[in-house]
């Protein structure tokens, strides 16, 4: 039996056959907490495709699992959040696995993919025996059988994986090209129905994938392209093959994409939840998808929370941003929102955009009013992150502002907040340094992940010592020199993310 390990208040969707005989152990390891992890559609399908393959008897592990299990053959991470790196070598000390991929010999194989192994596997070198970069439906299953078939002889994995799209074996292959954009008949949707998740006891549909817009900032455009959106009749089987299936109580089904009203089909879609008795709960919608018949289906769907991201208050700034939409966009979809019924609104925003001043923030006090005037009566709540530069995005470029600078732009953002009225939560303040030294850091920051939790020096004493300056995130960087994630995926076209770097500083 795959997993036979229950965590309370599950409920499986699929049947697995049993293993071979004689299968070893492989773990689907998610870097972080089991309620965090089992709202991720990646590992979803990871522990899905190994349980289903019968190669491996497989189980989960996250990292606030206290047990610990057999001997594994093989470790498969999906790393979602840059400091989950260091969970990662925390999760393999855990294990019994040495985590520095030369030292552990002919040990347990470790495999590491999701967004960030996708945006620079660099950081991962040093620690995994194959990186999967980019969407891993065509990758996984290759990977699966040849891990199987070798067991830990690298050099056979070597033979048989290096020369796939989209695969890294450190020590053999260390250039690659993104994996081939799988069809949207494949996209993902649950497989075990959980409570104790940010989702609790809902289905959850990956309805598209990629991203029309082109903000500079993001990696839904640059890792997972083009925007592709799946077909209305698959969704329409996914909703009859669990809702109402025997065993299965759920009746919520959350749709998961970027932009989730962006999809043809999405009227139609919360329509076919609402006709076999489900609700429906959404990711986070783009102003200019809002329309009026758009407006009414979520209305109709009793939905009371939608989730908009300006990133910016100042239209000026998001233009420059590649964020197209205008201020009238925002206050047009919230008017309409408010009609049909919602009353808590989320701006998702973001602190240290590079350019901003005085100016940014009044236009933004201004945007804040305007809007919470169109919303009148809703609840209006800005979720605030500090931007943090991306690999592969016109912002790889970016020096980051100093702490300093954070800290005053996040309080100019608090005081606009409170003069329109609005309501500010601040996340990340913190550990946006360390996301960015994660993200955008080479095979040393990798190391120094051993070291650091290894628990007798800080983290920054860590990367010096792997000879890893703490403070090379705040220099733009980039323009004469190869980025680390460019040794392993060629340019990436660095001319066009060139120019839309210096179209965002004006
Ligand atoms: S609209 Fe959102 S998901 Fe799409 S590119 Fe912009 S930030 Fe990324």
């Amino acid at each position: 039996m795959a997993d036979s390990r229950k965590y309370a208040g599950e409920r499986p969707l699929e049947k697995y056959p049993e293993p071979r005989s004689g299968a070893p152990l492989a773990i689907a390891a998610y870097p972080n907490r089991y309620s965090t992890g089992m709202s991720n559609l990646g590992f979803h399908f990871v522990y899905s495709y190994l349980a289903g393959s019968g190669r491996f008897r497989v189980e989960r592990r996250f990292l606030d699992d206290r047990t610990v299990p057999a001997t594994a053959g093989a470790v498969f991470f999906t790393v979602s959040y840059e400091e989950d790196l260091l969970n990662l070598v925390r999760m393999l000390v855990s294990l019994g696995i040495e985590p520095l991929r030369e030292r552990r010999g002919g040990g347990p194989l470790v495999i590491a993919g999701g967004p960030v192994v996708s945006s620079n596997p660099l950081p991962f070198f040093p620690l995994a025996d194959v990186l999967a970069a980019g969407e891993g439906e065509g990758t996984l299953p290759l990977i699966v059988e040849a891990a199987a078939d070798e067991g830990s002889d690298r050099s056979a994995l070597a033979a048989r994986l290096s020369m796939v799209d989209g695969l890294i074996l450190p020590g053999y292959s260390e250039q690659t090209r993104t994996a081939t954009p799988v069809d949207p008949e494949l996209f993902q949707n649950s497989v075990i129905i959980a409570s104790d998740t940010v989702f609790p006891d809902m289905l959850l549909v990956e309805i598209s994938r990629g991203c029309p817009g082109a903000c500079s900032f993001c990696m839904a455009t640059s890792v997972y392209r083009p925007f592709r959106t799946m077909p209305f009749e698959r969704f329409e089987s996914i909703l009859d093959s669990v809702l109402g299936a025997e065993g299965v109580d759920t009746r919520r089904v959350g749709l998961v994409s970027t932009a989730v009203a962006a999809h043809p089909d999405f009227t139609e879609m919360m329509r076919a939840v609402d006709v076999r008795g489900g609700n429906v709960g959404l990711s986070s919608l783009r102003a200019v998808d809002v329309d009026g018949d758009r407006a009414e289906a979520i209305g109709r769907a009793g939905i009371r929370s939608v989730s908009l991201a300006p990133e910016s208050g100042s239209e000026k700034m998001r233009q420059r941003l590649g964020k197209k939409d205008p201020d009238t966009a925002y206050f047009d979809a919230v008017r309409l929102l408010r009609r049909e019924g919602v009353s808590r609104i989320t701006l998702y925003m973001l602190a240290g955009l590079p350019g901003e001043d005085g100016g940014t923030f009044d236009e933004t006090e201004k945007f804040l009013s305007e809007l919470a005037g169109a919303a009148k009566g809703a609840r209006v709540t800005v979720n605030l992150n500090v931007l943090v530069p991306k690999p592969r995005t016109p912002l790889q470029f970016m020096a980051m502002p100093g702490q300093k600078e954070i800290r005053a732009s996040v309080d100019s953002m608090r005081a606009a907040c409170s003069d329109a009225g609005v309501g500010i939560s601040v996340k990340g303040q913190r550990s946006s340094m360390n996301q960015a030294r994660i993200a955008l850091g080479g095979e040393g920051v990798g190391r120094a992940a051993v070291r650091f939790t290894a628990g007798r020096t800080s983290w920054k004493r860590a990367l010096k010592d792997e000879g890893v300056d703490p403070d090379l995130i705040h220099l733009e960087r980039g323009i004469g020199e190869i980025l680390p994630w460019e040794q392993v995926f060629g340019d990436g076209g660095r001319d066009s993310l060139l120019a839309r770097y210096r179209a965002v500083l004006g």
